[in-house]
């Protein structure tokens, strides 16, 4: 009898724990990884501090700064590559780092591992980077890392909008996966159950159990993120993270560029495209958000009212094979969505 399966990449190292970055090397040894040179990518500001940490037990080891997740800082980066020859990338760092080094890795095949010192968005465990362009800002599918590595002791630490951006990302989940079902309905894209499911289960988690303890769960908030970015990999999409809400987010940075950060915008958006979706759970989140001191409306982060919409109105643009609720909803709809979430 044939039996088939759908075979999955998933990182071989995916670790949750707490103060363990100074013995980075008997980490990856219990994951049977060994590497001689590793390549340190750091921001310019409290990472170095973090990199110190997980360099500290490495004998030989290559570092540079970089101040941003541009292309000339990705050839900065290469040129050093070029020059140490390492057989490990390994990012210390924020979104910035962790996009940059995914990008250098994929170019330079060299395998990296993510070691994120905040929980700001689900990029730090999936295969896309998002890469500044001249003035544009860009996705671009990668490669996944090779280990995830999560120090709670660190992420915990960060700044709080960080914890407040990632529960945005990670609540997204709810109104993409939303979308995708919409889109397999009404245009026959594949819905994947596995991703769907990990997507779905991971953000839900996080949510229900922040809500039921009355405060957020790192931890939850640390696996869900990083589960988020490995339904991506095997869906071989972003679509079970990544719907309307989304959409609207990349609208908001072509519109107004670096208004705020990524969770945080896709974070407001949710609960608007929730509705238009006909899900009730954007009032429930609405009462979480309120809980957590999470932005309750577009205003919140210097975003008025018509600014709001004109990036609801561009976001079916944005991607246009991307069918979400937008594609079908009245602008009088969207009017209303705005009115009952946001006053
Ligand atoms: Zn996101």
């Amino acid at each position: 009898m044939s039996q088939f399966y759908k075979f999955l990449n998933i990182p071989a190292v995916q670790k949750i724990g707490r103060g363990f970055l100074q013995k980075l090397p008997e980490v990856l040894k219990e994951f049977h990884l060994y590497f001689e040179h590793p390549f340190f990518v750091s921001g310019t500001t409290e990472t170095r501090q973090v990199a110190a940490i997980a360099q500290s037990s490495f004998r030989h080891f290559s570092y540079i700064q970089i101040k941003e997740n541009s292309i000339s800082e990705i050839e900065r980066v290469e040129k050093e590559i070029d020059v140490s020859s390492p057989d490990v990338i390994v990012a210390v760092g924020g979104g910035k780092v962790i996009d940059t080094a995914k990008f250098v890795s994929m170019r330079a095949y060299i395998p990296f591992l993510s070691i994120p010192t905040s929980l700001s968005n689900d990029g730090i465990a999936s295969p896309i980077a998002v890469i500044k362009f001249r003035k544009r800002v860009k996705s671009i599918g990668t490669v996944m890392p090779t280990g995830i590595l999560i120090d709670l002791d660190i992420v915990e630490k960060a700044r709080y909008s960080t914890i407040l951006s990632g529960i945005g990302d990670l609540l997204s989940n709810i109104s993409a996966i939303n979308d995708w079902y919409i889109s397999s309905k009404n245009t026959n894209e594949h819905f994947d159950e596995y991703a769907a499911s990990l997507s779905i289960l991971s953000s839900e988690s996080f949510f229900l159990n922040s809500m039921k303890r009355g405060k957020i769960s790192i931890e939850l908030l640390a696996r869900g993120l990083m589960m988020s970015g490995i339904a991506m990999a095997i869906a071989h999409t972003s679509r079970p993270c990544s719907g309307a809400e989304h959409l609207i987010s990349h609208a908001i940075d072509r519109l107004y560029p670096f208004k705020s950060l990524h969770g945080l915008q896709v974070g407001i958006a949710t609960p608007f495209v929730l509705y238009l979706q006909n899900d009730e759970r954007y009032m429930e989140i609405l009462e979480f958000y309120k809980g957590i001191s999470f932005p309750l409306s577009p205003e919140k982060i210097g975003l008025s009212k018509k600014e709001f919409l004109e990036a609801v109105y561009l976001a079916p643009e944005i991607r246009a094979n991307r069918y979400t609720i937008l594609n079908r909803t009245k602008r009088d709809s969207i009017i209303e969505a705005f009115n009952n979430v946001y006053q």
